[in-house]
C-alpha cells in the first residue's frame, strides 16, 4: 500500500507574498560594517541560542562558533574535526551576498521544525542586499523520538543547515517521495563526513500503526540509512513524531480526522 505522504519538515524558499516577513530597521542598519551576514534576532531565547550553537559546533567542529555581542555568527579558530562541507556552507553564508536572520518560531503553528522565507524591511528603509529569515521551532525537535543514530542526524543544527543550503546554494527539495532531493543530498554529504546515517527521502510518511481514535494524533516517520560493511543490505533507522503537534500535514486531512473522531 502506498503510504500517505506529507510536506517535509523542511519547507522550500518559495513562498507566497503572505510569507514575507517584515524586519525592523535594525536588521539593515545593524549589518553595516559587520564581517558576518548571519545574525540572530535579539529576542531569541538564550537557551535556544545555546542549543543551536552546541549542535552546530558538534557538526562543524568549530568549537568557538558563537554569536558576537551584536548577534552576528562568528566562527572562531578553524578546527580540523567535524564536517568540512558544513563549515564551507556556513562560511559561504557568513561571507555571502545576502543577510540571513535567525528567528525563534517556537510553538508557531505555521512552522514545522524550520522554514526559510524572504524578509524585507519596514518603513522607507531599503536593504541593499536580499534578506532571508530562517524560522526555527525548537520545541518541534523535542517531539522527535526514534533510533539514536537517526536522531543524531536530525536536530536543530541539521534543520538550520538545510535552510541555509536553500539560500546559499539555491538548492531545491525533492518532488517525489523516493528521493532525498538536491538540498538533502548536500546535507547528507555532511552526515557522511561525520559517519552518520543519511536521510533516505525528503518526505515523511504515515506510520503504519493504528492509533486511538479518541485522540487526535498523526504519527509519521522519516527514514535514514547507513551502509554496513558486514552486511549486504544497509541498516535502516527511523524517526517518529506526532505531526498533529509538529505540523506539516495538510489541514484538510486534520479537519477530516477531527470530524471522524467527533462522529464516533
Ligand atoms: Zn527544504
Amino acid at each position: 500500500m502506498r503510504p500517505r505522504i506529507y510536506k517535509s519538515p523542511y519547507l522550500s524558499i518559495a513562498r507566497p507574498l503572505g510569507g514575507v516577513i517584515c524586519l525592523l530597521v535594525w536588521a539593515v542598519v545593524g549589518f553595516a560594517g559587520q564581517t558576518s551576514r548571519v545574525v540572530v534576532r535579539d529576542d531569541m531565547r538564550p537557551a535556544h541560542k545555546t542549543e543551536l550553537l552546541e549542535k552546530l559546533r558538534a557538526i562543524t567542529g568549530w568549537r568557538e562558533l558563537s554569536f558576537d555581542r551584536n548577534g552576528f555568527l562568528v566562527t572562531g579558530e578553524v578546527d580540523s574535526a567535524g564536517s568540512e562541507s558544513a563549515r564551507a556552507l556556513i562560511a559561504s553564508a557568513i561571507h555571502g551576498n545576502q543577510l540571513i536572520v535567525l528567528e525563534d518560531a517556537t510553538d508557531r503553528a505555521d512552522v514545522a521544525f524550520c522554514r526559510v522565507v524572504p524578509g524585507r524591511t519596514t518603513g522607507s528603509s531599503v536593504s541593499p542586499i536580499p534578506i532571508f529569515v530562517v524560522l526555527i521551532d525548537f520545541r518541534d525537535f523535542q517531539h522527535v523520538t526514534g533510533d539514536a543514530r537517526a536522531r543524531a542526524a536530525f536536530d536543530v543544527g541539521w534543520g538550520f543547515l538545510h535552510e541555509l543550503d536553500h539560500v546559499v546554494s539555491q538548492s531545491k527539495d525533492a518532488e517525489n517521495m523516493s528521493a532525498a532531493g538536491e538540498c538533502e543530498d548536500h546535507i547528507n554529504q555532511m552526515r557522511r563526513e561525520l559517519g552518520l546515517p543519511v536521510r533516505s527521502t525528503y518526505f515523511f510518511s504515515s506510520l503504519p500503526v493504528k492509533t486511538d481514535p479518541n485522540f487526535i494524533t498523526r504519527l509519521v516517520r522519516l527514514g535514514f540509512t547507513e551502509s554496513d560493511p558486514s552486511h549486504r543490505r544497509p541498516k535502516h533507522y527511523w524517526l517518529v513524531w506526532d505531526a498533529a503537534l509538529v505540523g506539516g500535514i495538510d489541514e484538510r486531512s486534520l479537519t477530516a480526522l477531527i470530524r471522524s473522531a467527533d462522529s464516533k
